[in-house]
């Protein structure tokens, strides 16, 4: 459609207008514009805890195209890689998956009382310093933390990285917020809305395991590895992780009788380990984690070296 004779007509004393337009432009220049206030955003789906420990940065990317013809089901938590990611909720540990390879790479869901659902992609697969994906298993997740772990708000479960297809990208946590029926909704007003909080070194350490790591014995490739642990709030036996070079390879029930436990404590003698037939290359790193069983902190009691 053309525009020609509809032209308006040209209008004299043009020139005024614009100056007077300058001026105020350049007053505004001058004068620092007062901050915008942020987007609306709708009530939060679900109260919760924030599950980045430290400086992050998002917008709302729920829905926004992906590769294959995907929409984001997520939000993308930009933060430095190692940042301590937190329990959003109490909780139990009901998915986790450790892996290089697939969209995902390392993840875990957390599953509240409730059945809601917080989900992690993405956790770190690097060592300190670098981007070499050698993916250890203690740089991607806390101590302690497997499947059906359970833990506590503000709780560290593990750190932020690259994992999966982020491989190229900046690191961060890919946060998914599901309904007890798996549907997932968008977490940017939960996220929004999530109170601050992070389980303190003296809360952990009050409220993790005890126990001892008395030996890592053997040698030529196999050890066997003796010790104690006990729960802070619990009589009931505790498993136990053993980890070589940073890797999880074999987990056992603390209840072999230890009547000095008992002697001690006083909290019954069943809460000793003897682990055998453990996979590690002499000189490598054997060390034992306790987990808790559900007071949070799960920890690390001791560490030796494969003899
Ligand atoms: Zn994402």
């Amino acid at each position: 459609m053309s525009a020609l004779g509809h032209r308006p007509r040209p209008r004299p004393f043009v020139l005024l207008p614009v100056l007077a337009v300058g001026l105020v432009s350049f007053l505004a220049a001058c004068v620092p514009a007062p901050p915008r206030p942020p987007a609306p955003v709708g009530p939060a789906e679900r109260e919760m805890v924030f599950p980045v420990a430290g400086r992050t940065s998002y917008s709302d990317t729920f829905g926004a195209p992906r590769s294959g013809g995907r929409t984001h089901q997520g939000q993308d938590l930009m933060a430095a890689r190692h940042t301590p990611l937190v329990a959003a909720a109490d909780g139990t540990v009901t998915s986790l998956t450790w892996s290089n390879s697939g969209l995902s790479g390392n993840s875990l869901t957390i599953t509240d009382a409730d059945g809601w659902r917080y989900v992690y992609i993405h956790l770190n697969n690097d060592a300190p310093g670098t981007d070499d994906g050698s993916n250890v298993y203690e740089r991607a997740f806390a101590d302690g933390i497997a499947k059906g772990q359970k833990v506590k708000a503000g709780e560290v479960v593990g750190y932020v990285g690259d994992s999966g297809n982020a491989e190229s990208t900046s690191p961060h946590l890919h946060f998914e917020l599901r309904r007890p029926d798996g549907t997932v909704v968008n977490a940017y007003s939960s996220l929004r809305a999530a109170r601050t909080l992070v389980r303190t070194d003296a809360e952990r350490i009050a409220d993790s395991p005890i126990g001892t790591l008395d030996g890592v014995d053997g040698g030529a490739g196999t050890v066997s590895v003796d010790g104690w642990a006990l729960d802070a709030h619990d009589d009931d036996p505790v498993k136990v992780s053993v980890y070589v070079a940073g890797n999880p390879v074999a987990t056992a029930t603390a209840s072999v009788d230890r009547p000095d436990v008992d002697a001690a404590f006083g909290r019954g003698a069943e809460h000793g380990f003897h682990v055998s037939d453990v996979p590690a290359a002499p000189g490598t790193t054997v060390c034992v984690v306790a987990h808790s069983l559900g007071g949070g902190g799960s920890t690390r009691i001791g560490c030796g070296v494969a003899p």
